[in-house]
């Protein structure tokens, strides 16, 4: 029976991200999808810094600037279309290095990450790949039955770790016994893609309409790419608008005098936006990631972003837990994080559906109150005015302190350091020691060997300044950029940084050579 330390089930953009990670500390690990290549129908086409952060470390940032857009933010639209308020975002590279917002096309996105993967010799994608179970013997083993799409032959393969990357309808969720709890939003909408030539000189940001009548999304996703988003109302189904007279009266205030065959339909399509959470994302030695983990309505653009990000807190903690240098139960923070910042948001995604889709008449009347003082509501303001999301919380790698306003839990700004690297170019990938002290040779000697990197910042530098208004001088960093204790005691810092030795020079060259789009 083949044997291999990790099974990642799904090729999606979690599964893919996952991959790739786990590839860059040389870590074993078979991809398997039912589809022979990408899925083509276009899906997410918003991701934010954080998430292109990590595309960043991925090696693909290049390729992502090439094929995506930089949004200017978002605007909430009353009934007759005049802006109630307007959440602008940076289009200039912003605190992590990239455009805060981006608009692409997925499958295209899914393509490059694909095509990325064939750097790692460790990793190996096979499709026409249905997984059919997974079953966890005492052994601490996982055995993962697939069937060949194409000859029909079953197998068995048996795994250390399964990451469950299999999306909404998760055979993963399903096989360790884990239920989605309702959020409370569950509404059909008709998603449009368009392409055409023509310009249709809109603000280059999301327009959403807030019209309980037949609230609507519209934006433009890359050079000839346009996308339109609208609630169904009951009765009604995708296929009433195949009819260009029915979806003219729907896009023509974007569209103006336009002829229609300026425009190219390239999918026309029903979608049940969902908010939902999965009650554990992990059980032993298998995890829940992406949307098999959770389902966020698309008003805010997180979905793919919420599944890059848990490929991202997981990896380096895997690769250490298979290296042996970080204990086992470490995994247990896996869900600790991710499962409320996931919550977090997809309150956020509802709270704007909600905003857009509520209240009749008495709605259309509060949103014009409320609207464009949305930003004084404590907890919205932060997520309103910029793409920052939620911190981190709880357990062994998030350790806040109790004075002042702690950095734990937070990234690290991606910023650019005298030699003109930028952050990550030096330490991502492996954990870091930031700080405003002249550190000594046993500090310097303590961290190396711990498989850290220590990072100077000096007196007027960018990171100086972010440690001062974090109220420290010195800050451990971890392999996925958040912050995990910041303080003023550089050597009880030392002391306290996990050792973390899987093979991370290949992860610096590669992300050195990738790092400098924009
Ligand atoms: C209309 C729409 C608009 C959206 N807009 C945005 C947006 O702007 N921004 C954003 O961030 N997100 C958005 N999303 C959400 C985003 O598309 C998803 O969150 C994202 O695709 C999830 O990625 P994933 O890899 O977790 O799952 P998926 O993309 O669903 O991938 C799962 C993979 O697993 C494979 N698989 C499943 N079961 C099996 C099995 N048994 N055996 C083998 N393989 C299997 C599938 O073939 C698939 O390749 C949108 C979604 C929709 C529908």
């Amino acid at each position: 029976m083949e044997a291999v330390p990790v099974v990642i089930v799904g090729a999606g953009p979690t599964g893919l991200t996952a991959a790739t990670l786990l590839g860059q500390y040389g870590v074993e690990c078979l991809v398997l999808d039912r589809w022979e290549s990408v899925f083509p129908q276009p899906r997410a086409v918003h991701l934010d810094d954080e998430v292109y952060r990590v595309l960043a470390r991925m090696g693909v940032a290049e390729q992502f600037a090439a094929i995506s857009w930089p949004c200017h933010g978002l605007r909430l639209l009353g009934r007759d279309r005049r802006v109630l308020a307007e959440f602008g975002r940076g289009t200039a590279t912003g605190r992590h290095g990239y455009p805060e917002a981006n608009m692409f096309d997925q499958p295209v996105l899914e393509g490059i990450l694909r095509a990325n993967l064939a750097r790692y010799t460790s990793v190996a994608l096979r499709g026409n790949s249905e997984v059919t179970g997974v079953v966890q013997d005492g052994a601490g083993r996982v055995r993962v039955q697939v069937t060949d799409r194409v000859t029909g032959q079953d197998e068995s393969i048996l795994a250390e770790y399964v990451l469950g990357c299999d999306g909404a309808n998760s055979l993963v969720r399903a096989a360790v016994g884990a239920c989605l709890q309702d959020l409370h939003l569950e509404q059909r909408w008709l998603v449009v893609d368009v392409d055409t030539d023509a310009d249709l000189a809109q603000w280059e940001g999301v327009h959403q309409l807030c019209d309980p009548d037949r609230a609507g999304t519209y934006m433009r996703v890359g050079a000839t790419r346009y996308r339109w988003e609208f609630r169904l109302r009951a009765g009604e189904s995708a296929n009433d608008f195949g009819d260009p007279a029915r979806l003219r009266p729907l896009i023509s205030p974007w569209t103006g005098d336009l002829p229609v065959d300026r425009l190219r339909l390239v999918r026309l399509a029903e979608y049940t936006f969902r908010a939902r959470l999965a009650d554990r994302w992990r059980d032993r030695r298998v995890f829940l990631l992406g949307d098999a983990a959770h389902l966020t309505p698309p008003f805010i653009g997180q979905g793919l972003g919420a599944g890059v990000r848990d490929a991202a807190n997981l990896a380096w903690k895997l690769a250490g837990v298979l290296d042996s240098t970080l204990p086992e139960r470490l995994l247990d923070t896996y869900q600790r994080e991710r499962k409320p910042h996931a919550r977090a948001l997809i309150r956020l995604a509802r709270l704007v559906g909600m905003a857009m889709t509520e209240g009749g008449e008495l709605g259309n009347l509060l949103r014009r109150l409320v609207a464009p003082r949305l930003y004084l509501v404590p907890g919205v303001a932060r997520l309103v005015l910029s793409s920052e999301t939620p911190a981190l919380h709880g357990g062994e790698l998030v350790i806040r302190s109790r004075l002042g306003r702690s950095l734990a839990g937070r990234l690290c700004p991606n910023v650019v350091l005298d030699d003109g690297r930028r952050f990550d170019d030096l330490a991502g990938g492996r954990f870091a020691v930031v700080t405003t002290s002249d550190a000594s040779p046993d500090q310097r000697a303590e961290v190396a060997r711990r498989g850290g990197v220590l990072v100077s910042a000096r007196p007027g530098s960018p990171l100086h300044r972010w440690l001062r208004r974090g109220y420290a001088t010195s800050a451990i960093v971890r392999p996925d950029s958040t912050v995990l204790r910041a303080g003023r005691d550089l050597s009880a810092l030392c002391a306290g940084l996990p050792p973390f030795t899987p093979d991370h020079r290949s992860v610096t060259s590669r992300v050195g050579q990738a790092s400098t789009a924009r």
